[in-house]
């Protein structure tokens, strides 16, 4: 008979946070699954857990995932850990638990502490519809990108974000986003914990004291969910303020659009539609 798989969460830094079951289930298991061995070492040792571990997160994940699927149906129990906090949230272990199910192995989640639901959750921001995108790409062009998106999203975005990248994170949100409502949680559950609420602006200038250190999660309020009316707005104003974004931000003209377009809340389609007639006149 196959195994099961146990989705195992573990705490993001308080090691209270623990849930009985999860205990339970590290003792009995046959192997414990985690990204980086040393690391869970760490946190069964201080639970006075002794049972096997092999790292899932290697050079080679899908031949890794492969042995133990295999295991899995060779009757073996499995529990599935990640370095912190609820597994297959932007790490790489859902690979073995998509080939559980495809196998038709049980898989069974242990469910326990998440960053960003414990951001989330103590971030007093809108909760009931939210987007959460993972890390924001790295790289400049598809982060500003990935942002851009954001300019129509009417629910809460929530992001991962390096503790490197955050104060330039925060200048491309104020850049394309403008003065939404956001909150930065920080070191959840840990001596440094802090939740910051502000503006990007006032993030930026409260990060920027000292270096910022420990894990984060950044959370966005969504824009104004009724986009703006172009009716009572002066077309030849808005291209004037449509040459001086370009001239002084060094835009092209359908940059500046869009970068109009959402400072006024207004759709870019729109915008354009209204900009073309009125030069067709
Ligand atoms: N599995 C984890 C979870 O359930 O939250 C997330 C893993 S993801 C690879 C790692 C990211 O989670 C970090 O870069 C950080 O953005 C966030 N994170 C993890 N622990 C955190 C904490 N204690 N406080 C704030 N953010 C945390």
């Amino acid at each position: 008979m196959a195994g099961t798989l146990y989705v195992v969460a573990t705490p993001i830094g308080n090691l209270e946070d623990i849930t009985l079951r999860a205990l339970r289930v590290l003792r009995e298991v046959d192997l414990i699954a985690c990204e980086d061995t040393r690391h869970t070492a760490r946190l069964l040792a201080h639970f006075n857990i002794h049972r096997p571990t092999t790292s899932y997160h290697e050079h080679n994940e899908a031949e890794k995932a492969e042995r133990l699927l295999e295991k899995l149906e060779s009757g073996l129990q499995i529990a599935l850990v990640s370095d912190a906090g609820t597994p297959c949230i932007s790490d790489p272990g859902y690979r073995i638990v998509r080939g559980a199910h495809q196998r038709g192995v049980r898989v069974i989640p242990v469910p326990g502490p998440c960053s960003f639901i414990a951001a989330l959750s103590a971030s007093g921001r809108a909760s009931d519809a939210f987007t959460f995108l993972g890390f924001l790409p790295a790289r400049k062009n598809a982060r500003t990108a990935a942002l851009d998106e954001l300019a129509g999203e009417d629910r809460t975005s929530i992001f991962f974000e390096s503790p490197e990248r955050l104060l330039e994170t925060l200048e491309d949100l104020e850049r394309i986003l403008g003065s939404r409502p956001l909150t930065i949680a920080r070191e959840l559950t840990k001596i440094y914990e802090e939740l910051f609420s502000g503006t990007a602006r006032e993030a930026v200038a409260h990060f920027s004291k000292k270096p910022v250190k420990g894990e984060v999660v950044l959370i966005v309020e969504p824009g104004a969910s009724t986009p703006g009316s172009l009716d009572s707005l002066d077309l030849a104003v808005l291209r004037a303020r449509i040459a001086t974004l370009a001239q002084t931000l060094g835009l092209t003209k359908t940059e500046a659009v869009k970068q109009l377009a959402r400072e006024l809340n207004v759709s870019r389609r729109e915008l354009y539609r209204r900009l073309i007639e009125d030069e067709e006149r």
